[in-house]
């Protein structure tokens, strides 16, 4: 059976010969080593081309289209250096995936040979069809330009294939009218928002040198890694990306003797070869661990500025599947492949600061500094507190619920982590609201009282969607599987309100004395505390208690993609996008569009899927065993002997209700197709994902009951701790 042959194929693996040497260059040489970098530019351009590109990617400044011809020569001549035949505009569709279009730099000359040419308009902007991608009725077939505009914050970079290699282009893609069509474009969007806002809240505190405040983040990815000949005898991890069926191993995660233990020497090869491959696309990863469930790894770059980090985090994923796939491996980023162990996540942590100014998010520990993190961090409380539906939205998807609200990544429900530290500061703040008591010149923002934070605050909450790690915020309800646009998005528009909020506050109370900062700022914060301190949650947020006193506190719950994707209807968030155009009130319904048929489509396949390896896998292997049962009983009945029908009966009655659950499921997926997506995507979670589970229990019941030398699917034990 092909269970059989894969469990024979993985034991017998040899590393590819002769091994990678990975000691000859080392990995520091490699860093950059693909990228059209601020060095090659400085080397390969006029001085004015090189500084005015510069401009544009530091300090934000339009782009002069006059420099595109020439950097675009000394791209192509760079990249032909390299072994480059073509380039390639990359871009990132709403599907959550990179999307690119080849073109070769050959064009036919006159004299019959050809010539290498690359313009200036081809590096700026691309015309890819690009039309079968979701745009969530943005852009109908008939009207379908989209172009890719060339993103000059992120760095063009060499893909190096086995058989030759491309320059590619980050771009935007938008359709004609100028409207997003992808997931770079609002991230730019709303980091310029952010810059604008913090500009003021900078002001206040004097400092007017205007230099850029970008976001940052730092995503730390979750992974498995399985053996291939295990992936390909899974119809249901091929084309689900997860096991739609599997019985619980009798040894799982419970030993925790997977988590940080040492790393298997095939991963490990794996690993130094992706990151060396990562190394060179100039991406600085930095940590490297086993995770908690067995077969679970994750990777953690520093951190960079939000758009590059996104499009870094995109090419990790591919590079890390590619890079599988040559170690015999797959690189599953699915948050739940298998049912029972820990699923995976990526932690996007993030803050905001500029050249001058530093990590804004640091507490410091000069009492001016402090009183404006306090402010800065008041303001993200706020923020957080007034758009958690918003928060839980960006990272809703068919995937990332079966991880939300389970045992063991947060729960569905949006609180912050403080640690202990940082609350008690604000807990004072709250009762200090009438700040009269506290003399004057000391307190005023109960700066006093805060006390210099170690760097890494000893405290780690791991329940907690929103925790606040020293000096910045990790997001921990992101899935491993999607792509980080959509939470920093959120984020840096949400904090953007906030601030701009509290500016709008405190340039009018101060009437531009800043005499009267501090005071007005107490009073602010008080404020925000009383309004928004609910959100502040320390404890565990797995427990039963939480969700009970999340309720009181009138905090959302939302546990499933289908109560959190509607949020994006609330007139609040359109406003909100409006306000400080990220969005577009059209480019806002359209993500909810993509969204909700992303997860109707997805759980439409696994229900498909669901139905189809049950009934021609599970089910046939079941009644041969039954068969064999019953032609034993048949048999020594005969010859007189007894036999205890038991475990015949057992099986009998578990097949009868795999058979009817079958049914159910087909009944209620051929009932639920519908053109109202709200609607499909209700039903999709109230009944065609129940009737799945429902299925999946028999069936891995029957597990437990067949003959092993029956059974078709590799099982959770041979995927998960064969290597
Ligand atoms: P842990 O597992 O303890 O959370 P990791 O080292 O795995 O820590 O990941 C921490 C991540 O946070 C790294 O990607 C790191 O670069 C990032 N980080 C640190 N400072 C900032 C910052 N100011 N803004 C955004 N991300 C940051
Ligand atoms: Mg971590």
């Amino acid at each position: 059976s092909a269970r059989r042959a894969a469990i024979s194929a993985v034991t017998n693996y040899k590393p590819s010969s002769p091994p990678m040497n990975f000691r000859d260059t080392s990995t520091g040489d490699l860093f950059n080593a693909n990228v059209f970098s601020k060095s090659v530019m400085k080397k390969r351009l006029p001085k004015p081309v090189y500084k005015a590109l510069l401009r544009t990617m530091e300090a934000g400044e339009k782009l002069d289209p006059s420099v595109a011809d020439v950097v675009a020569a000394a791209m192509k001549d760079w990249a032909i250096s390299k072994g480059a035949t073509h380039y390639a505009h990359v871009f990132y569709p709403l599907t959550g995936l990179t999307a690119e279009k080849h073109d070769s730099f050959l064009a036919p000359d006159d004299d019959g040979t050809a010539l290498a040419e690359f313009s200036g308009k081809q590096l700026i902007q691309g015309e890819p069809d690009g039309s079968s991608f979701p745009t969530g009725g943005i852009r109908v077939t008939f009207e379908a330009r989209g172009y890719t505009v060339w993103d000059v914050t992120s760095p063009a970079y060499i893909l190096e294939n086995d058989n030759g290699t491309t320059l590619c282009i980050p771009t935007a893609f938008v359709s004609w009218t100028g409207e997003a069509l992808d997931k770079k474009t609002p991230v730019l969007r709303s980091m310029q928002a952010l810059n604008q806002q913090a500009q003021r809240i900078l002001k206040l505190f004097g400092h007017t040198d205007g230099s850029l405040v970008s976001s940052t983040a730092g995503p730390e990815q979750e992974y498995f890694l399985i053996d291939r000949n295990f992936y390909f005898s899974r119809p249901d991890l091929l084309n689900a990306g997860r096991t739609l069926f599997g019985a619980a191993p009798p040894k799982g995660q419970e030993f925790d003797d997977h988590y940080f233990g040492a790393i298997p020497e095939r991963v490990l090869a794996f690993m130094l070869e992706a990151e060396r491959e990562l190394f060179k696309l100039g991406i600085p990863v930095k940590t490297r661990h086993n995770e908690v469930a067995p077969g679970q790894y994750e990777i953690a770059p520093m951190f960079e500025f939000a758009n590059l980090a996104t499009d870094h985090q995109q090419l990790t994923m591919t590079t890390l599947r590619r890079v599988a796939e040559k170690y015999g491996m797959v690189c599953l980023t699915h948050e739940k492949p298998f049912a029972g162990v820990n699923g995976s996540g990526k932690h996007v942590n993030w803050s905001m600061g500029s050249s001058s100014q530093g990590n804004l998010l640091d507490p410091g520990d000069t009492p001016h500094d402090n009183a404006q993190f306090l402010l800065i961090c008041g303001a993200v409380i706020r923020a957080v507190h007034k758009y958690q539906g918003l928060l839980r939205s960006v990272v809703a998807s068919a995937s990332n619920d079966h991880r939300l609200g389970a045992n063991e990544a947060p729960p569905a429900i949006i609180s912050i982590f403080l640690g202990d530290q940082l609350t008690d500061v604000f807990q004072q703040i709250k009762a200090g609201g009438a700040s009269s008591s506290i003399p004057k010149g000391t307190l005023t923002v109960g700066v006093d009282v805060l006390p210099p934070l170690p760097k890494d605050a000893g405290d780690r909450n791991r329940t907690s969607p929103f925790a606040f790690t020293g000096n910045r915020f990790e997001f921990r309800a992101v899935g491993s599987n999607q792509s980080i646009a959509g939470p920093l998005v959120a984020m840096n528009t949400i904090v953007a309100e906030s601030l701009d909020y509290c500016a709008t506050r405190l340039e009018e109370a101060t009437g531009g004395d800043p005499e009267k900062l501090h005071g007005e700022l107490q009073k602010l914060l008080t404020e925000i505390m009383n309004e928004h301190g609910a959100i502040i949650f320390n404890g565990d947020g797995y427990s039963e208690e939480w969700h009970k006193e999340a309720e009181e506190r009138g905090l959302l719950n939302l546990k499933t993609s289908a109560d959190a994707l509607p949020v994006l209807k609330n007139q609040d968030i359109i406003d909100l996008f409006g306000k400080y155009n990220v969005l577009s009130e059209r480019e806002l319904a359209s993500r909810l569009d993509t969204y909700l048929e992303q997860y109707c489509m997805t759980i439409g396949v696994e229900a498909k899927l669901t139905i189809k390896i049950a009934k021609t896998m599970i089910f046939p292997a079941a009644i041969r065993y039954q068969n064999e049962l019953a032609a034993t009983c048949t048999n020594l009945k005969m010859l007189g002997y007894e036999f205890d029908t038991n475990t015949l009966d057992a099986m009998t009655e578990l097949v009868k209700e795999l058979q009817d659950s079958i049914a159910e499921l087909e009944a209620s997926l051929a009932e639920g197709e519908s053109d109202d997506l709200l609607a499909e995507s209700r039903h999709c979670c109230d009944s065609v994902l129940p009737l799945m589970n429902k299925v999946r229990t028999y069936a891995d019941k029957l597990e437990g009951f067949v003959a092993d030398d029956l059974w078709p699917l590799p099982t959770y034990q041979e995927m998960l701790f064969i290597k």
